[in-house]
């Protein structure tokens, strides 16, 4: 024991020396020991509400931004023990924050936690009963339910809005009633492809909304089980995040970057069990967020 929190204290040492903030490792893991229960965790619909709150907040003079990263099927106590740069840095911005969270719906609406349901709750901010996707193959979202980038486009038609994927179905099917709306929409070949592709768009042009979502932590899970005990899931996470903190860094070095306001979040779709997902068990619904601005969550 005295050990580990030898080993623990030493690691804090080289990630702040690194510029690297630790997440609240040890707060994660005394929720995950504990009940475990996704009652007192706040609602995913939050995510879509933040973003609201941030571009109607008239009182913020520099030009805003946000950039939402999505890494797919990631439970919260195994992206505790990945290695990540992303999640902790956006949680330890000064008004920055992480936020345990919970998909699945509540009681009377329930969903399934797959991911069309929890990208189309994460975009739209309602649950499947009012969005309509309630599995993974639905033609589209009710158009009653707009995402945030339409939202933002309803705020100010100036914006420029675009959605990155690398699971086709979010732009094809749960945004198919935006793509008139959505200035620019790719679908990636490969999670690679996708953080290429994201790193141009974050570089060379003038994007004011950007959703982008990575798929291959899902996968993993699928093959190798969702679980704080599988190496090779643990590894995608990281991997997965890795790919943000570089986006991150290529969002800090814009040119314009001075007069920007970014709010930056980063989340789930879903935990998983097993290999598996799509019930209401508590590794299934419980998941997280971080926002660089937490004082917009509610
Ligand atoms: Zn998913």
């Amino acid at each position: 024991m005295k050990r580990n929190l030898l080993v623990l204290f030493l690691s804090s040492i080289i990630l702040s020396c690194a510029g690297i903030i630790p997440v609240q490792r040890d707060y994660i893991d005394g929720w995950i020991d504990s009940e475990n229960s996704y009652k007192e965790h706040l609602p995913h619909t939050v995510i879509s509400r933040s973003i609201e709150n941030f571009l109607s907040d008239d009182s913020i003079v520099l030009k805003k931004k946000v950039l939402f990263i999505g890494y797919d099927g990631v439970r919260t106590d195994a992206i505790a023990k990945s290695e990540i740069k992303a999640v902790p840095y956006i949680a330890g911005f000064p008004a920055g924050g992480l936020f345990y969270s919970h998909v699945g719906g509540v009681s009377g609406q329930l969903q399934r936690t797959d991911s069309g349901p929890g990208w189309a709750t994460i975009l739209t901010g309602v649950w499947a009963d009012s969005h309509g996707f309630v599995r993974n193959s639905v033609a589209s979202k009710s158009s009653d339910a707009s995402s945030f980038l339409k939202k933002a486009k309803l705020l100010d038609k100036n914006y420029v809005v675009a959605s990155l994927v690398k699971w086709g179905t979010i732009n094809d099917n749960i945004l198919g009633d935006e793509k008139d709306i959505i200035d620019f929409q790719y679908n990636a070949k490969s999670d690679e492809d996708l953080f290429e592709r994201s790193k141009k768009l974050l570089s060379d042009s003038d994007p004011d909304v950007v959703f982008i979502a990575f798929d291959d932590p899902d996968a993993a899970g699928h093959s190798s089980g969702f679980s704080p005990f599988s190496n090779k899931y643990l590894e995608q996470i990281s991997l997965t995040d890795s790919y943000a903190y570089e986006l991150l860094k290529i969002v800090e070095a814009r040119e314009a970057y001075a007069n920007e306001k970014w709010l930056i979040i980063i989340s789930t779709d879903h935990g998983g069990s097993g290999t598996g997902h799509g019930g209401q068990s508590d590794h299934e619904r419980n998941v997280w967020f971080v926002i660089s601005e937490k004082s917009y969550v509610y």
